[in-house]
């Protein structure tokens, strides 16, 4: 604490205080140190010096948040983690105002953001001064301690005379590189290429504009709570009216899951809960834009303490929709119809962003999306695909390694972004968009063709669903049917659990979809991580070996039966394909089969119509099952084999670890063994076999299935041309006795030698 206790040599002259610290400073500065460690230094220094339990440092990045550079006394995890957004937060306030905030009860501050990971919730008195060089905030400096009180003006003063030097220093780029992007020092003009995650396939070449969908909240206290009052109640209406608007306009009016989502976020702002919060923070003292700010940063404190990614997606909507209502009544925009002018070939980078964003921008000049933080089953993914929007997410750091109005380019295909490409990286994209452009002709061409091999084997083409956006691409891509739809993004996305009726609803709509093509229905796969917060969630240790799939839905036996109610009723009279996840032995298998044949039962007793055939199948995913094929085989119609799962457990290395998820290769002998004693079992007993993991869509992985026998693939859609191109110039019996040998060789993978017999044999991989 800056005020000190009566022995301390420093009260009542701000001279005497100053010293000290503007002489270590410089000794800091003047070091041969990194930037980093001379500011690790600084804060160390100054925290000490002026008896402060937390000291810290934020700099601005390129989008004008701050990010936390170095801290004395704050959880050390957060440096470079913890971002503030434009004008959030007390150290958001203080840049924007470029004045000191000085608060002795900080986190009753309505404009206090709350940050889990800083550790900060025991500090109650707050002084932050801005680091300002000419006239530019650079960043801001601030110290806490945890009594309540206000800092004295020569605390003030000594803390901004020592970020007026330290602006100094910054300026000069002492600390140049010291992180990951911030205003000072970085160099930028440099090629560079981003690895993320497809989220929203194809390919956009374009310049960047960045998504600021904050604005900084400034005034705090009403002077007229009645006029307050009524221009809340202005801007909501509004709010509601322009969301009314934007959900219903052109693409988005038609059925599927982003309108789910939309609705949910439409029911979000007609949160009856929301709306009294706002008019009691109004009430209380507060100006509208500041209590949107405050109920905020509650209801994300309480939401953010499940930390479960449903909950996320949850904060995100609510954050999308107060931003949208601070801009209401900021007046820069009059509801979503006022669009955001956007450049041509817009590529549009965000760190975050809420489904309903996306909706206002143009989207004529919209070519691309990269968000820092998206992921495929992130609401505003979800929008783009149906947008038919390029989209990559998963790209930390990207906000401050590019400037506005820079090219960009984003290949969806693969997850990678050029920054600022050099003319040839241009060039060679503009080349791969124009044969990419050929290829999809080409396999646009093959859409009607039947994937058979040279000597005759017809190989079945499937597709993986999960969402009705993605049931368009059955007709794309001219597949066969859906392999495995996994119901269970229906429930994810949801804000409650579906029942029966919009369950029916989900599956007729997609059994209409695909016209009569088969659809495989795989009962719910949830449970481990993935959770639903509207069940009862029990954290495990291990969740992919725990509470999921069948063992769920055995022990929740309601739901499995509500599901299997809501297949049977919309399939009508039309056959139907029920298939089951994580089954380890066959005790599962009969106890799921009496479930639906239960189901079945009560549907026939009521004369109601029941589908002209049922299917029942299982996913082998678990290695027990390899170990009892014949019985299993005895007891289903049609099996699927899961190798993204039956990999993870056969070699015990988690999926989604990146350190191990690719150790092992799918072309082991080991593996290979595996998955040809499946294909054997579902001969012998005449049981149809599909492989629905990954693996399936990858050309060179697919000659090794089909020369084991298997018959049906499901794969993403995009993986269906390249699969039928390989299966057309493929010969699957001199195929299958070159792998069979090469697995009596001994040989422990066998990749390179399938590939070399590809390439010998004239095989398109
Ligand atoms: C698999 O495990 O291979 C599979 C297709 O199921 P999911 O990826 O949904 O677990
Ligand atoms: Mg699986």
């Amino acid at each position: 604490m800056i005020t000190r206790p009566a022995e301390d040599p420093r009260i009542g002259k701000v001279e005497p205080t100053l010293r000290p610290i503007l002489r270590r400073l410089h000794e800091i500065m003047s070091s041969t140190d990194d930037g980093q460690s001379r500011l690790d230094k600084i804060v160390r220094q100054i925290s000490g010096l002026m008896v402060a339990e937390v000291c810290s440092i934020y700099l601005r990045r390129q989008d004008g948040s701050l990010e936390l550079f170095a801290t004395e006394g704050l959880n050390p995890g957060a440096v470079h983690t913890t971002f503030m957004k434009r004008g959030e937060g007390l150290v958001g306030r203080c840049a924007e105002l470029k004045r000191p905030v000085n608060e002795p009860d900080a986190q009753n501050h309505p404009a206090f953001s709350y940050r889990p990971e800083t550790g900060e919730e025991i500090y109650h008195s707050f002084l932050g001064v801005p680091i300002l060089r000419r006239g530019e905030t650079l960043g801001v400096l601030t110290v806490q301690n945890k009594t309540p009180r206000e800092y004295s003006d020569e605390d003030v003063e000594g803390l901004q005379t020592t970020a007026m030097v330290l602006a100094e220093h910054l300026g000069s780029g002492a600390v140049a590189g010291s992180g990951t992007g911030s205003t000072i020092g970085i160099g930028t003009n440099i090629d560079t290429v981003i690895r993320g995650q497809p989220i929203s396939e194809g390919i956009a070449l374009g310049t960047m504009f960045l998504h600021e969908p904050r604005i900084a909240v400034t005034e705090l206290l009403a002077k007229d709570p009645v006029i307050e009052t009524a221009r809340l109640e202005t801007a909501l209406a509004e709010l509601k009216a322009a969301l009314d608007e934007l959900i219903e306009q052109g693409d988005l009016a038609k059925e599927g899951e982003h309108r789910d989502v939309l609705e949910a976020y439409r029911m979000f702002a007609n949160d009856r809960g929301w709306q009294r919060r706002l008019t009691e923070a109004v009430a209380s003292g507060l100006t509208a834009e500041a209590a949107v700010e405050q109920v905020q940063n509650k209801t994300r404190a309480r939401m953010l303490r499940g930390a479960e990614p449903f909950w996320r997606e949850r904060v995100r909507d609510l954050d999308d929709l107060s931003d949208r209502l601070l801009r209401v009544l900021d007046g820069q925009k009059k509801g979503a119809s006022a669009r955001i002018e956007l450049p041509a070939d817009a590529i549009l980078v965000a760190r975050t962003m809420g489904a309903s964003d996306l909706l206002d921008y143009d989207r004529s000049k919209l070519k691309g999306l990269i968000i820092e933080d998206g992921s495929g089953q992130s609401h505003v993914a979800i929008v783009a695909r149906a947008l038919g929007i390029p989209a990559v997410g998963q790209a930390p750091g990207i906000v401050e390694r590019i400037e506005r109005g820079a090219s960009i380019i984003v290949d969806a295909d693969t997850g990678d972004i050029y920054l600022r490409p050099t003319p040839e990286v241009v060039a060679a994209y503009a080349d791969k968009v124009r044969f990419r452009a050929r290829r999809q002709h080409k396999y646009r061409s093959l859409r009607e063709r039947a994937a058979i091999t040279l000597d005759g084997e017809n190989v079945q083409l499937h597709i993986n669903a999960g969402l009705q956006v993605d049931l368009a691409h059955l007709e794309e891509a001219g597949a066969d049917g859906i392999g495995l739809f996994r119901t269970e993004l229906q429930f994810m996305i949801a804000s409650s659990f579906p029942r029966l009726e919009r369950q029916t609803q989900v599956y007729r709509a997609a059994i209409a979809e695909a016209r009569g093509k088969p659809i495989v229905f795989r009962t719910l796969d949830i449970g481990g991580d993935k959770v639903l917060p509207y069940l009862r969630h029990v954290p495990e240790e291990n969740p992919a070996l725990g509470w999921r799939g069948i063992r769920m839905s055995l022990d929740r036996k309601a739901l499995l039966r509500t599901q299997v109610r809501a297949l049977i009723r919309a399939a009508g009279s039309e056959p139907l394909r029920i298939m089951v996840p994580m089954i380890s032995n066959t005790i599962e298998i009969q106890l799921v089969r009496e479930i639906i044949d239960r189901e079945f039962e009560i549907i026939r007793r009521r004369d109601a119509v029941v589908p002209s055939r049922f299917y029942f199948g299982i996913m082998i995913e678990v290695p027990a099952l390899l170990f009892q094929l014949d019985e299993v085989m005895r007891l289903v119609d049609f099996v699927s084999v899961g190798t993204n799962d039956l990999m993870q457990y056969f070699y015990a290395a988690d999926r989604g670890n990146p350190r191990v998820a690719d150790r092992f290769d799918p072309l082991s002998a080991p593996f290979l063994r595996a998955l040809a004693s499946i294909a054997d079992a579902a001969k012998r007993h005449n049981v149809d076999t599909t492989i629905c993991g990954e693996i399936g869509g990858r050309p060179l992985e697919a000659i090794a299935l089909i020369s084991l026998g298997f018959r049906s693939l499901s794969m993403a859609p995009a993986s269906i041309g390249p699969v039928k191109t390989m299966i057309l110039s493929l010969d699957a019996a001199r195929s299958r006795s070159h792998v069979l040998g090469l697995l009596n060789k001994g040989l422990p993978v066998i990749r390179d030698q399938l590939r070399q017999f590809a390439e010998y044999e004239g095989v398109e991989i």
